[in-house]
């Protein structure tokens, strides 16, 4: 180790951390970074993945790098002591399942002199009971691959000679908890795979269905009126029920129960109803935080603010993690990663260059937001308005786009190709 470079730790490698790991000067900076994955997760990927439309692996990228030298441990951070500029954090370890567990009887601490907090945030569940344990999330490779699993095991339940008609439509009824973005895209994945599985499963041809439940009066919020209207109309075309001013109740296995229509049977409910902060963040002492879900406000050059609004030394935050004090951007998840992208792309230009120039404030670029609504379909709100063909095939050539790897962007196009030619993977298994 080269002790004459400053020791930088980056707390999280998703979009915002994993950008940094890989772009900050490595000869200038003693590099550490911690998360409790050891790949980065493409998320606009995942609902694809989840669904078979390509292999899971494409939707990650290894954070260690053969090229890179910097350290990586796969730990959650616990702590931060911002005085005596140390992070204290538990290993996450590897289960045969594919699944993490954090590992409190072993806890190590680590000094920092540049501390980057982009821990981004965990599903929020509201407290529903039975949510949390019965509920299937869509954030990591790992929750994308638990989907598809549960997805080709019903179909098999519901193919038994045991099970009757009636049981299989219980069973292969999936509901959608969250209208917005990721919701939506999961329930236009599923679609698709319920067509496409209808030729491996005939006798389940038409039984398989999705609903959306979503508290709102509408779904795709962000999205200008017209947009929401022929997502709207295309998930009718596909048959996907919409029930929006829908209140969860609570949810057990087999079943979800609302305000309006109690019990509903479902195979699976999938929870996609947006974001809160990770204990991490909640347990940081003194800085100052946004009122609308807690994060961490900094200043226009990401510097992380202390409870009195002046800087705290050395310490910044990005990410869904952390705001901007006076200039909130997106919360929503369209946009987001933009939002930390640009943020990350900006703080390894102000890290990467001479100390003693002086940073220019950040300033957010807005770009298009796009979602996929089934069967060649899509919404497009930028300058202007796109639906339609045009939209699912922007939304598609925008999938290569977030991969940064041409290797998977390689890969991604081939799996299109023999998914043309001779149906997903996942419904040839
Ligand atoms: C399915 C899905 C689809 C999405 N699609 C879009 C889209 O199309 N467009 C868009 O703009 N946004 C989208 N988003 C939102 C977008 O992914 C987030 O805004 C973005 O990931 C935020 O980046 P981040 O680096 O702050 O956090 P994340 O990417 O969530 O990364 C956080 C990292 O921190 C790690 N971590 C968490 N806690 C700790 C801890 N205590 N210690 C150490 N490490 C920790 C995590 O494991 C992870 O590595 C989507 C989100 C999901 C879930």
């Amino acid at each position: 180790m080269n002790c004459f470079r400053s020791k930088i730790v980056i707390i999280g490698a998703g979009w915002a951390g994993f950008i940094l790991s890989q772009q900050l000067n490595d000869t200038t900076y003693d590099i550490t970074i911690i998360a409790p994955h050891q790949t980065f997760a493409y998320t606009p990927l995942l609902a694809s993945a989840a669904t078979g439309l390509f292999f899971s692996r494409l939707a990650e990228e290894p954070i260690r790098r053969a090229h890179r030298r910097t350290t990586y441990y796969r730990a959650l951070a616990t702590a931060a002591d911002f005085t005596k500029q140390t992070v204290t954090c538990i290993p996450s370890v590897l289960q045969p399942s594919g699944r993490d567990v954090p590992d409190a009887e072993h806890p190590f601490t680590i000094e920092y002199e540049i501390l980057i907090i982009a821990p981004g945030c965990v599903n929020q569940t509201f407290d529903t009971p039975g949510a949390a344990e019965h509920c299937f999330f869509l954030k990591t490779v790992p929750d994308a691959e638990a989907i598809k699993a549960k997805i080709l095991s019903l179909l098999e339940v519901a193919s038994l000679p045991t099970t009757t008609p009636e049981r299989a439509k219980e069973l292969l009824h999936v509901a959608v908890v969250g209208g917005g973005p990721t919701g939506v895209e999961l329930s236009a994945e599923l679609t698709d795979l319920f067509n496409e599985m209808s030729k491996t499963y005939p006798h389940l041809a038409g039984i398989p269905s999705i609903t959306i439940h979503d508290v709102a009066p509408e779904i795709l919020g962000v999205f200008h009126e017209k947009l929401k209207v022929h997502a709207l109309q295309s998930f009718k075309k596909h048959d996907v029920e919409v029930k929006t001013n829908s209140h969860i109740e609570k949810i057990e296995e087999g079943a979800l129960y609302t305000k309006e229509d109690g019990r509903i049977s479902a195979g699976m409910v999938a929870w996609a109803t947006g974001n809160k902060q990770c204990d991490f963040v909640d347990s940081l002492p003194g800085i100052s935080r946004a009122a609308r879900l807690g994060r961490i406000l900094t200043d226009q050059r990401l510097r992380t603010l202390k409870e009195d609004q002046t800087v705290l030394e050395n310490v910044y935050a990005l990410g869904d993690a952390a705001d901007i004090f006076g200039k909130s951007l997106p919360t929503t998840a369209e946009g987001q990663i933009t939002v930390a992208v640009q943020k990350a792309e900006y703080l390894v230009k102000t890290l990467n260059r001479h100390p003693a120039l002086p940073a220019k404030p950040f300033v957010y670029k807005q770009r298009r937001m796009v979602a996929y609504v089934g069967g060649t379909d899509g919404v497009i709100m930028g300058r202007q308005d796109w639906t339609g063909e045009a939209a699912w095939l922007a939304w598609r050539s925008g999938s290569l786009g977030w991969t940064r790897s041409w290797r998977r962007k390689g890969m991604i196009m081939a799996s299109w190709a023999w998914n043309f030619i001779g149906g997903r993977e996942i419904a040839r298994k």
